[in-house]
């Protein structure tokens, strides 16, 4: 017998209809032996209407009560699967994150999960009632005041109660029947990936790929919690996040290189610090460690003849520029860097794999591929694992079709040519070395 946890996203729980089938898929699954904890996510739309409501009240909503606002959705969603399963028969009860021991850091909006103690939830389960746990929230650890974990983070919720209950596995269910090589929503070519490893699954999700949080991910990867990511409506097998990863095709030179997709974001915004001297640089980085906001494309230079103006630039997703003007303000009055320059909105498309550092001629492949759509880069950083461009936003579709075109449905042309030029291809002797 198992014990699954099952994560319901929320178009799978949208109106009355798909939560009675969720409340059928959870009979069923219990039927078949496994015993079921079920975390659930607002009903699609839910927690936009909830920020939206919020707005339309205050330009800067306290955050507290912003997170006891947005975690009505879920658990509108809980006690309305509880009553759905009880309506079957099934003995069911709702638990918000508190009551299901989801123990956060302090951080309204963004949260992090620092323990979970699932005694309540052992108790329900020894009772045979089935928990319907609330995603997205918990309470800190000091003040038992609520907290929410950022955007997506039901995922986060149902990874850490695996953890906690040492289940065989975290099913979330979704919209969609895995992860693909790239969304196919946007790119009906993308094809559903077998196995991902961990590592693979954070970059794809770090860049873009919400199908599943970044949250849960690291989670997941540092408690070895096995991550079936599947269809809320077929049955079949999706994609497991482990830590295999699906290297059916790959020999010991594709090791080093090998492209696992494509994610992208649009609604992205490049920050420019101006005057940050490098003895106020690591205030600066304290100061947004404390809005614990993910920052991308990070790059810093200092200033010299021919730079006066030394800069720290880095990319945010536009929902939180109002958090780093309001962090960074007060070290600016104090004169710890001169100015704050931002970009309009820009699209980010990200080429996620291994050795592609290694390889710069996959980023010079790349670049021809954009290039020959007429695509113009505005900003671009290479790492071991990604390689990432700015452009347009309404260039960022073209952008991830044509790199998923060369990249993933023809891949061997390509690797042929990155791997003849890349540093592990035998080096042909030249005139010098005779
Ligand atoms: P849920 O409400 O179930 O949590 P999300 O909307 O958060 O669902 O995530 C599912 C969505 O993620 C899909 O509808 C899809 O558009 C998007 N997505 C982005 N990248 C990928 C990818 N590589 N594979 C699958 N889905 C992706
Ligand atoms: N309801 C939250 C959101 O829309 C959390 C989640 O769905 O995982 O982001
Ligand atoms: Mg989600």
């Amino acid at each position: 017998m198992s014990l699954l946890v099952q994560k319901y996203g929320g178009t799978s729980v949208g109106d009355p209809a798909r939560i009675r089938a969720v409340a059928e898929r959870v009979l069923a699954s219990r039927a078949d032996g496994n015993t079921v904890v079920v975390v659930v996510s607002a009903m699609g739309g839910a927690t936009d209407a909830l920020l939206a409501l919020s707005r339309t009240l205050s330009g800067t909503p306290d955050q507290r009560e912003l997170d006891v606002l947005l975690s009505t959705g879920e658990q509108t969603s809980a006690a309305a699967l509880a009553l759905a399963l009880r309506d079957m028969g099934v003995p069911a009860r709702s638990f918000t994150g508190r009551d299901a021991g989801i123990v956060t850091d302090g951080v309204h909006g963004r949260a992090r999960i620092v323990d979970v103690v699932p005694a309540s939830l052992g108790k329900s389960l020894d009772a045979g009632v089935v928990p319907v746990v609330t995603g997205f929230q918990g309470a800190a650890g000091q003040t038992q005041e609520l907290t929410t974990l950022g955007r997506g983070g039901s995922d986060t919720t149902a990874v850490a109660i695996a953890a906690a209950l040492r289940a065989t596995a975290c099913e979330i269910y979704t919209d969609v029947e895995g992860v693909f090589t790239a969304d196919p929503r946007h790119v009906p070519a993308a094809r559903k990936i077998t196995h991902l490893s961990y590592e693979e699954m954070a970059e794809m999700a770090a860049s873009g790929a919400k199908v599943l949080a970044h949250s849960s991910v690291e989670y997941a990867s540092s408690h070895r919690v096995p991550v079936h990511v599947r269809s809320s409506v077929g049955t079949g097998e999706g994609t497991w996040v482990s830590c295999q990863r699906d290297d059916g095709t790959l020999g010991a030179l594709a090791d080093r290189f090998m492209v696992t997709g494509l994610a992208h974001q649009v609604g992205q915004l490049r920050c420019r610090l101006r005057g940050v001297g490098p003895a106020a640089l690591a205030t600066v980085f304290a100061t947004l460690a404390e809005t614990a906001l993910p920052l991308d494309m990070v790059s810093y230079r200092t200033g010299d003849e021919s730079v006066a103006d030394p800069s720290l630039m880095f990319t945010v997703q536009a929902a939180d520029q109002h958090d780093v003007v309001e962090a960074l303000g007060e070290l600016q009055r104090l004169g710890g860097f001169a100015g704050c320059e931002w970009s309009g909105p820009v699209g980010k498309v990200s080429l996620v794999g291994r050795g592609l550092s290694t390889h710069p001629a996959a980023v010079s492949r790349a670049l021809d591929v954009l290039r020959e759509q007429g695509i113009v880069l505005e900003d671009m950083a290479v790492y071991a694992r990604r390689v990432s461009v700015t452009c347009r936003e309404e260039d960022v579709v073209a952008a991830v079709s044509q790199l998923h075109e060369a990249f993933v449905a023809q891949p061997e042309a390509t690797r042929r040519q990155v791997i003849a030029v890349g540093p592990h291809a035998p080096r042909p002797i030249t005139s010098a070395v005779r």
